[in-house]
Formats: structure tokens, C-alpha cells, sequence
């Protein structure tokens, strides 16, 4: 059956890890996924025959075949999540049931074969196990745990493989956005689109990714960090970023956030915010927010704050939008008292420093 259990993941130990002053060296500055750790996990699967093969090995090449089927038909989906250093030195993973549940979705729906949620569970628990030395120690760093799985059927022909890789590999990594804490520059992209109703903009899959890096070139051309995107139908509506999920905050205190209508991804760090949001007693609507609304709300100063959110953004203030002949300044331009409270309480709950009250720390 579909099964590799905790006896069946072996366990193959680098025999050459990384020497302790030279992993010390890459904690202390760990930049954003430069550096990898010493292990990773792999568990094959092939039709008829289930998960099988799974191991915590030495971090090294995959080899492939020319014709192997990712490389040409792309069926490929990944996830990202992060194990946060502890107050007592330990380790704990945040919500990784959910990255799990996602990356599940993600495989039914580029037809792969979906991984058991408890395999992956699994995996995660032991590569953070194997390289706990490497989770950096600073404020707003920690080990990034990226689980992806390719189809490795070698063979052409436009159809679902019957052969894949899952792996995970680790990086420690500090702040994704080099200015820290200062507000990020949006640029809103009108000519490309990242996801279309019926499409796959609600998986996780490298595709996704690969159709937004034109647009996030336009917006560095414009001088601005992020891209933003907006529906492919009416190309009104205000979805996300190229990598993370967006939150706006009124000057009356409320909050609001784009739906999951299918098209945007849905974030773990986007749905443990509305529920953060609730908790301090903040009314939180999902619902659609016009580019043409932004842009008056951004003049009026009805808009007092805006940020973007993910797993490697954190949360992120947003300073300034831009766009085809417009430019707005959100409030004061740096993080506003409803972003920076939502972050720090975010972050309380990831280091172990607040009480975790929705079952969401998973120790390791
Ligand atoms: N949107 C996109 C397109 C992303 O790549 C990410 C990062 N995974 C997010 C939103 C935020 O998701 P999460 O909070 O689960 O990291």
C-alpha cells in the first residue's frame, strides 16, 4: 500500500557533513537560500508498486534522463515551510499539516500521485531532525524546508508520468527582503497574468512561477521589489504578489484580504493572519479590492497600511505602489502599528515565545 512507515524511511548519514566552523560561518549570515544543509529526504513512487525507498540521505545530484517527463511537460509542485529555532534550543515546524494538505491539492492537480500527508509529515520531522545543527539562532532566521516532487518517468508523450521523486532539501535562511522591516515597493503588472479561473493558480507548482518571472523582471526594471497581480478576466481585481499573499488595513481599523476564488495561492501565513486578526478583536473581511479603489484609498488616506505575507516574506510592509503612469505612497510608507502587531504576534507564536493556542507548533 501506499505506505512508507517511520522503520521504512532508513536513515544514511552524510559521511562528509559540512565542518562545524564552516557551518558556523553560514549561520551567522545566512542570506536567503544560498546556502543547504548536509541531508535530504527522497521516497520514489511508481505505479502499482506505491511509495516506496524512502530515505534520509547525504544531500547530493539527482541524475535524469533527457526525456524525463518534468523536464519537458513540467509536472512539478513544491512547497515551502520553515523549523524556527526554540527558546530551550530546540526546534519547532509551524502548520505543517497544512503545507502537507496543500501539497497534496497541488498533486491532484497536476495529475501526479497525490504523497500521503503522514509520509510527508514524516519527511519534514526527519530532515529537521538530521540537520537541527543547522537551524540559524538569529531574530527572523531559520532553517527553510523546501519538499518538491518531480515526475521522473522517462519517456515523451503528453500524459500523467507513472514514476516520481519527492525530495526535501533544507536552507537555513535569514530575511528575504534585505531592507528588513522598511515598506517594499509593489509594481502592478497589466499586461501579463498569473492565473486564469480553471487554471492552476491555487497549486503550487514551478509552472506558476515560471509564467510570473517576466512580470517580476518588468517590476525590477521598474525599480520595484514585487509584482502585483490582477484578475485575468476583468483585470480589475487585486489578487497577489509573485510569492506571497496581500493584506490591506483601513484608517477605521478593519482589515481586508482578496478571497480564494481558485486563482491566488492559499497561504498559511495569509490564514493564520485573519485568525490572529480575529483574536485581537479586528473585524477581517475576504473580498475583492479594486486596483482603481487602491489607487483612491492610497490618495484619500482611507488606506493606512498595506503588507504582504508568506512563510519566507514574513509579514511585509508595503510602502509604496506603482504602476503605467501612477505611483501612490501607503500611509507613512514603513510598517503601520496594525502590521507590525500582527507580525510580532505572528512570529511570538513561531519562536516559541507566546503561548500557542490553535495547535499549530509541531515539535521536532
Ligand atoms: N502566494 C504565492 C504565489 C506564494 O508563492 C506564496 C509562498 N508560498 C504565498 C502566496 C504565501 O504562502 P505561505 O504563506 O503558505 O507561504
Amino acid at each position: 500500500m501506499n505506505k512508507v512507515g517511520p522503520s521504512t524511511l532508513s536513515i544514511q548519514k552524510s559521511p562528509m557533513p559540512l565542518p562545524t566552523a564552516d557551518r558556523t560561518a553560514l549561520l551567522d549570515n545566512p542570506g536567503f537560500g544560498r546556502a543547504f544543509s548536509d541531508h535530504m529526504v527522497t521516497i520514489r513512487y511508481t505505479e502499482g508498486r506505491g511509495w516506496h525507498d524512502g530515505k534520509v540521505e547525504a544531500r547530493g545530484m539527482l541524475s535524469l534522463d533527457p526525456s524525463t517527463m518534468v523536464l519537458h511537460y513540467a509536472q512539478e509542485i513544491f512547497e515551502g515551510l520553515k523549523a524556527y529555532p526554540q527558546p530551550d534550543g530546540g526546534a519547532a515546524l509551524f502548520r505543517p499539516d497544512a503545507n502537507a494538505r496543500r501539497f497534496r491539492n497541488s498533486a491532484v492537480r497536476l495529475a501526479m500521485a497525490p504523497l500521503p500527508e503522514e509520509l510527508f509529515l514524516e519527511g519534514v520531522h526527519a530532515i529537521v531532525s538530521e540537520d537541527r545543527d543547522w537551524i540559524p539562532k538569529g531574530e527572523g532566521s531559520a532553517l527553510y524546508l523546501r519538499p518538491f516532487m518531480i515526475a521522473t518517468e522517462a519517456a515523451l508523450g503528453v500524459r500523467p508520468a507513472n514514476e516520481y521523486l519527492f525530495c526535501i532539501f533544507a536552507s537555513p535562511v535569514g530575511n528575504y527582503f534585505k531592507g528588513g522591516a522598511a515598506g517594499i515597493t509593489l509594481w502592478v503588472s497589466e499586461h501579463y497574468i498569473r492565473a486564469a479561473p480553471g487554471g492552476t493558480g491555487d497549486a503550487k507548482c514551478g509552472g506558476n512561477y515560471a509564467a510570473s518571472l517576466a512580470a517580476q523582471a518588468e517590476a525590477t526594471r521598474e525599480g520595484c521589489d514585487q509584482v502585483v497581480f490582477l484578475d485575468a478576466v476583468e483585470k480589475r481585481w487585486v489578487e497577489e504578489l509573485g510569492g506571497m499573499n496581500i493584506f490591506f488595513v483601513f484608517e477605521d481599523g478593519t482589515i481586508q484580504t482578496p478571497p480564494l476564488t481558485g486563482t491566488i495561492l492559499p497561504g498559511i501565513t495569509r490564514d493564520s493572519l485573519i485568525v490572529l486578526a480575529r483574536d485581537m478583536g479586528l473585524t477581517v473581511r475576504e473580498e475583492p479590492y479594486s486596483i482603481q479603489q487602491w489607487k483612491e484609498d492610497a490618495a484619500s488616506g482611507r488606506l493606512s497600511e498595506a503588507f504582504a505575507c508568506g512563510t519566507a516574506a514574513v509579514v511585509t510592509p508595503i510602502g509604496k505602489v506603482k504602476g503605467k503612469g501612477f505611483e501612490a505612497r501607503i500611509g507613512s510608507g514603513e510598517a503601520g502599528p496594525v502590521t507590525t502587531r500582527l507580525k510580532t504576534a505572528l512570529l511570538d507564536i513561531q519562536n516559541g515565545r507566546a503561548e500557542d493556542r490553535h495547535g499549530w507548533i509541531h515539535r521536532v
